[in-house]
């Protein structure tokens, strides 16, 4: 600051900005869950630059300004675990057990996925997610540089993770692994502030433990994370401790998996061994209520992941296993689950799960001292609630109002790093009427496809 902006008054202060949020109410998720009435947001070059009470603001000039007067402000919602292009099969295998529905239809209708219909499929899981308040996910899928494309004609903000599987004699791994390393060379450098990159083994049952060993090798090159299905089905895990003498949890930890970048989706059939190693090392844990209702996969023990110091973000899952990628109902859902789990009203607060929602999935990801919060410095992910509505009013607690009352169509207006991708539910990025008939175009022709196995292999 210079000497003459010093000897100015506080309300002197002129600060330009390229947007200016004005008399919202801020539910900040800083460290001192901080909620400031009539407030304030200024957003420059994709950073948050102010954030106060209208009253105490220096003048702001801006090219921009948006009125918040009965709207939340907070931060943009982060999805921690997903297969956007799933969206396609939404609805084609409903209510089957995990293993089947996985092998007799997730996985034959995989083998005939099509470049292009990840992207188109993406596309429509972007618009999705916009559209109900959600402004970062992290994705785990094949063909993410489609993934990737999608993300930048949206706006939206991603940490992708290619999908590894292994094969008997381990080639397709390997394949695989040559093409998840392309693209994190490719989009992990920096060079595109809103996509990051991890290794996405699929699990520990569709990985030897040849190969989850070398991609912990390779990630650790290019300090890079991990993103994996960690005990998600019962008798997946059963069978590696019967092939291995031990649980999922101990074998990473033998392979040198477990590390703090290691992101790890359900954690349901954990022992209090797997819990205390995992909270050891730091491992970040990514809930997904409704698929693992949906799958009757179990009810993972959040409550003693979290009293045992493990970070938890929330997850949707793809959209085969949801139905639907609105974070608002996976906040709720994830806060009555646990209280059913435990007997207990008291467990997972509201408050907690939009801390989970929010900045504790940003850690999960990584990307804390990105998003995660409304504070000056971070990026500006940043959503608006407009709570002018019967089933918000009144707010006696916005907590509460946010992940028992809210849902994701009650979300306006959507900014990411500074962009205003959604402008009064008006989605400006992309035109949302043809993502939604090409998707609808796709879905058919990808389950009527005749063809044999194409593409699935790797473009190395
Ligand atoms: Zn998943």
């Amino acid at each position: 600051m210079s000497d003459a902006n010093i000897s100015l008054e506080k309300g002197d202060f002129l600060m330009k900005a390229d947007v200016v949020i004005r008399n919202c109410i801020i539910v900040t998720m800083n460290m001192t869950a901080d909620i400031i009435k009539q407030g304030v947001i200024a957003i420059k070059d994709g950073l948050i630059t102010y954030v106060g009470r209208s009253s105490e603001a220096p003048i702001l000039e801006a090219d921009i300004y948006i009125d918040g007067s009965r709207k939340i402000a907070m931060p943009g919602l982060i999805n921690c675990h997903t297969h956007a292009a799933m969206s396609l099969f939404r609805g084609v295998a409903e209510d089957k057990e995990i293993t089947s529905w996985l092998r007799e239809t997730i996985w034959p209708l995989e083998s005939k996925l099509r470049p292009e219909d990840v992207y188109y499929g993406s596309l429509l899981s972007c618009v999705e997610m916009i559209k109900s308040g959600t402004t970062c996910f992290s994705d785990m899928y094949f063909h993410e540089d489609m993934v990737a494309k999608a993300i930048e004609e949206t706006g939206m903000r991603c940490v992708l993770s290619p999908g590894i599987i292994d094969s008997i004699g381990g080639l397709f791994g390997e394949v695989l692994l040559t093409g998840a390393l392309k693209i994190a060379r490719k989009y992990g450098g920096g060079t595109n502030n809103r996509i990051y990159v991890m290794l996405g083994p699929h699990a520990v049952y569709s990985c030897s433990p040849k190969l989850l060993r070398r991609i912990g090798e390779k990630a650790s090159e290019l300090n890079i994370g991990i993103h994996i299905h960690l005990a998600e089905s019962e008798g997946e895990s059963a069978s590696i401790r019967e092939t291995y003498g031990r649980s999922e949890v101990e074998l990473l930890s033998e392979l040198g998996l477990l590390r703090p970048n290691l992101l790890a989706a359900h954690c349901i059939h954990l022992s209090d061994t797997d819990i205390m190693l995992m909270a050891k090392h730091d491992v970040k844990a990514v809930y997904n209520p409704v698929s693992n209702m949906k799958l009757s996969s179990g009810i993972p023990r959040i409550k003693d992941l979290l009293d045992a110091g493990v970070t938890v973000g929330l997850g949707t899952d793809g959209p085969a296993s949801n139905n639907i990628l609105d974070m608002f109902d996976t906040m709720k859902i994830a806060a009555l689950l646990q209280k059913a789990r435990y007997g207990d009203p008291r467990v997972l607060p509201a408050r907690k799960v939009v801390e989970m929602a929010t900045r504790d999935g940003a850690r999960a990801l990584g990307l804390s001292g990105l998003i995660g919060s409304i504070e000056v410095g971070k990026r500006a992910d940043i959503i608006l609630i407009d709570i002018n509505k019967p089933h918000l009013t009144p707010l006696h607690d916005i907590y509460a109002a946010l992940v028992y009352s809210a849902r994701g169509s009650d979300v306006s207006t959507v900014i990411i790093d500074g962009k205003i991708v959604m402008d009064e539910r008006r989605i400006l990025s992309v035109d949302e009427n043809e993502v939604v008939e090409r998707a609808e175009k796709t879905a058919y022709d990808l389950l009527s496809r005749k063809d044999p196995i194409r593409d699935l292999v790797w473009k190395a």
